[in-house]
């Protein structure tokens, strides 16, 4: 059973494909920008495409881990492979939109991990609620 990631991740790592692995995130970046601009997908004009396109893997993502599947499953060494290449299609579909916006990822995710860092909060029924949005009687 995946308690943490770290156990199907062991399981994934030892499949993936060799010389293809990315070293850095800026590396994955300049990657996927010449991959979609060879295709002619960085313009703005495509960028409502491009959103329902993260819409169509987040739902591939969702059905690969419940559609008749079970928990104990995602660590699976099948099932490993499966999910971790959905929930890296759903993270190349984020880059290709902000590459099309001329954004730069790392700087994207720089502003996310600043915001939530010091966020504190409480997991109400598996989802981390951050403390602004909890009614007064749960805030610390
Ligand atoms: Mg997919």
């Amino acid at each position: 059973m995946v308690t943490d990631g770290t156990y199907a991740g062991e399981i994934a790592r030892s499949g993936l494909p060799k010389g293809g692995s990315m070293k850095t995130f800026e590396q994955f970046q300049g990657l996927v920008r010449e991959w979609a601009r060879s295709r002619d997908i960085l313009k703005l004009e495509n960028t409502s495409r491009q959103i329902e396109k993260i819409q169509e893997e987040l739902n591939e993502l969702d059905n690969e881990l419940f559609t008749g599947c079970l928990p104990a499953e995602w660590s699976k060494p099948q099932k490993v492979e499966k999910i971790m290449l959905e929930i890296g299609d759903l993270i190349t579909a984020a880059t290709t939109l902000a590459c099309q916006l001329g954004y730069d990822v790392e700087e994207c995710v720089t502003l996310t991990w600043a915001k939530i860092k010091d966020r504190k909060g409480k997991l109400v029924d598996g989802t981390f609620v951050k403390e602004d949005d909890l009614p007064l009687a749960w805030r610390h």
